[in-house]
């Protein structure tokens, strides 16, 4: 019931926002900026409405700017067409800014996003009214005026150099052959007594190379899949510069304990997460760390943001059994926890059935107009009875049986914690232990179990957890 409450506080912020960004909009003009200030002029994001009798020509010279900088900055083609009440956005006098939205990388400060935009810190700060500097979420989108010449970010480029004990600036600086005042500048250092042993510098290299924002031996962790919803599966990739085993875990802003299952991949680890409807919306936090060959490889802990989905409540009007239901689902959890390692699908998920969906995945239920304490695990699809349900990938059949509300269900094993189940069967074409091929006739649709007329359920697990079938549909994981 807490959860549930949970998602409908946080429904309501989600419907409030647009309000608040309204509220947010600053439509005073503001005075330009002093002329006479012999420091450089920052730029501060301004809007100006347009009043009775005022052209871009007057607005522009009012602003210290020139028509044509309004013009890129507000997207005019035509000058003429101003009206009375329009927003624009001011532009710095000496370049092109595109607003632009952006979900940080793991590791990534304020500095780095600044300098991948062409922005500055504090301008960051300011339009995302950020409470620090170190107030950088993984995931959690920012607003940022770029002056890349589009709304993507470049790539700043660099590597990392972890300072050892005795390194000053200038030596740092020697042993890349590199200026001071050019590493100073890379990491925003205004005098070089702030080094401390252990400091991530970076190092502004000629080459292509991206710098990559992980800390000490970490080569590499990402979030594929940002910014995280309610029902997303995320796939996570670590490399670290010495041999061992990766562990992690992520914590929800409830407490809930998810641990992060890794598997060889190239030169580093992979793993698959899934965020069921159910997951709180919030800050998550993230721990990953491993048993080094040689010694224990350094902990990171980082933060991640887990934004609703505004799914909604359906009503079924049929009687559930909450204690069958526990029941059946323990028993489950122990097939779902039970995957492969390693993936055996190859390619994009296929839909299992041609038929319109009757309901969608993610809603909260309430049997009986009773409380809330499940959401619909998955999509269903209208059908009749023998209507044939393929598989969508390749797998192994781990189940194939009749159980107390899903009737006769059939679950196929993909690898790496990926399960699907089929539901409400009138009957199977496949044997437990038998292996399946994308778009192979596996069951017939039916209405067993707890069903108010033939459907068929399809779910989607990752460790267990049920996420949103149709990403899957969409897009090839990891
Ligand atoms: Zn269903």
């Amino acid at each position: 019931m807490r959860r549930v409450l949970f998602v409908f506080v946080f429904g309501l912020a989600l419907l409030a926002y647009p309000l608040i960004t309204l509220a947010q909009t600053d439509d005073t003009p503001v005075e330009p900026d002093n002329p006479d200030n012999s420091q450089p002029v920052e730029f501060v994001p301004r809007y100006h409405t347009v009043a009775e009798g005022e052209s871009l020509y007057f607005i522009a010279t009012f602003y210290g700017v020139t028509q044509e900088a309004m013009e890129i900055a507000n997207s005019i083609t035509d000058p003429t067409l101003l009206f009375v009440g329009q927003q624009l956005l001011i532009p710095a006098a000496d370049g092109e800014i595109v607003p632009a939205t952006y979900a940080p990388r793991f590791g990534e400060n304020l500095d780095i996003i600044a300098e991948r935009f062409g922005a500055t810190p504090n301008e960051i700060i300011r339009e995302n009214y950020l409470l620090s500097p170190n107030s950088v979420i993984g995931g959690q989108p920012l607003r940022v005026f770029s002056r890349t010449g589009s709304s993507t970010p470049g790539e700043a480029p660099g590597v990392g150099h972890i300072v050892r004990p005795g390194e000053t600036l200038a030596t740092i600086s020697a042993q890349y052959g590199l200026t001071l005042a050019a590493v100073m500048d890379a990491n925003d250092l205004t005098d070089d007594l702030r080094l401390h042993t252990g400091q991530r510098l970076r190092i502004p290299t000629l080459s292509n190379d991206a710098y990559t924002t992980a800390p000490g031996l970490w080569q590499e962790m990402s979030f594929n899949n940002f910014p995280i919803r309610q029902g997303d599966t995320v796939a996570v990739y670590i490399e670290y510069l010495e041999p061992g085993t990766p562990f992690g875990r992520i914590t929800s802003p409830t407490g809930e304990l998810i641990p992060i299952r890794f598997k060889p991949e190239g030169d580093g680890y992979t793993g698959l997460i899934g965020f069921d409807a159910f997951s709180a919306p919030g800050q998550w936090d993230v721990v990953i760390g491993g048993e080094g060959d040689a010694r224990p490889w350094d902990t990171f802990e980082t933060s991640f943001f887990v934004a609703g989905a505004g799914f909604s409540t359906q009503y079924i009007p049929l009687e559930d059994d909450q204690e069958l239901r526990n029941t059946e689902n323990t028993f489950l959890n122990t097939i779902f926890i039970d995957s492969n390692p390693e993936p055996l699908w190859t390619d994009v998920f296929r839909i299992p059935i041609t038929g319109t969906v009757s309901a969608g995945y993610g809603d909260a239920r309430s049997y009986n107009n009773g409380p809330i304490y499940a959401f619909h695990s998955g999509i269903d699809f209208r059908g009749n009875i023998g209507t044939p349900i393929f598989a969508p990938a390749e797998g192994v059949v781990v189940f194939a049986g009749e159980l107390g509300l899903r009737g006769n269900a059939l679950i196929v094993d993909h690898g790496m914690g990926v399960m699907t189940g089929y539901y409400h069967l009138d009957g199977f074409d496949v044997a437990l232990g038998e292996t399946v091929e994308p778009l192979q006739q596996i069951a017939r649709g039916g209405d067993t179990g707890l069903s108010t007329g033939p459907h068929l359920h399809w779910d989607l697990r990752v460790w267990g957890k049920a996420v949103h079938p149709t990403r899957w549909l969409e897009r090839l994981f990891p």
